[in-house]
């Protein structure tokens, strides 16, 4: 699979890189849980929107919202702070 600058890799949450799979574990509201059809960026924008938080204004840290790393940003052989999986 290509991979071009829009791709994303893994999010830097609370000052750690965590994998996709583990962002939207973490941030899927208990209501959400169940629903394994959306993704991570669709459960980010939908918590983003009830918290108040406008992920394109960049005013926020990684402490209060996970920020996307895309690929050629991320150190490689970086691995997910929760899970362990390597990115
Ligand atoms: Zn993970």
């Amino acid at each position: 699979m290509p991979t071009n600058a829009t791709d994303i890799a893994a999010y830097q949450y609370l000052d750690q890189t965590v994998c996709p799979q583990c962002t939207k574990d973490v941030l899927t509201p208990f209501e959400l849980v169940g629903d394994p059809d959306r993704s991570t960026e669709d459960v980010l924008n939908d918590m983003a929107q009830r918290w108040r938080i406008d992920r394109h204004a960049d005013d926020f840290s990684s402490e209060d919202f996970p920020k996307p790393i895309y690929a050629p940003d991320l150190i490689p052989g970086e691995s997910c702070f929760v899970c362990g999986t390597k990115l």
